[in-house]
């Protein structure tokens, strides 16, 4: 089976910054076919559950209170890389919207609700990887 990673909210762990978690049923789907690493880049670098919401504000990664939260950010992005060299990892199923996984949007730093094009800090560094990123939305193409 070819193993894949998938952001741990969308597989019901609650690792979200409020507490919570993204559980999508779809993701059950996915089960039959990949060996599934879940990964949250967020929790990976330390940060606590329940913590702020961040945002990326270029270069820099901030909560909402102002905080400078990038090397955390920074740190749980190379765990990931670690992980997805090991396991010869080459397709992601990430949480869009997410400073860390968002796909094809994120917010725009503002802390004013807006969702801008962009991708989140992690989802960055595996598409310079090569690793192909998906979002749930996206999933059938891996079925
Ligand atoms: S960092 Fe990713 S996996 Fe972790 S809670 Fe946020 S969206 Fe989910």
């Amino acid at each position: 089976m070819e193993t894949i990673i998938v952001s741990a909210c969308l597989l019901g762990d609650n690792t979200k910054y409020n507490g919570g978690n993204n559980y999508d049923p779809r993701i059950e789907k996915l089960k039959e076919k990949y060996n599934i690493v879940p990964i949250c880049p967020e929790s990976f670098g330390g940060l606590k559950i329940p913590r702020e919401p961040s945002e990326i504000q270029e270069p820099f990664v901030v909560s909402k209170s102002g905080k400078d939260v990038t090397n955390e950010f920074n740190e749980g992005a190379h765990k990931v890389i670690n992980i997805v060299n090991y396991m010869h990892v080459k397709k992601a199923v990430l949480m869009d919207r997410s400073p860390s996984c968002g796909v094809n949007k994120i917010y725009n730093g503002k802390f004013n609700g807006t969702l801008i094009p962009g991708q989140g800090y992690t989802a960055r560094l595996l598409k310079e990887k090569g690793v192909e990123l998906f979002t749930i939305d996206d999933i059938d193409k891996l079925l």
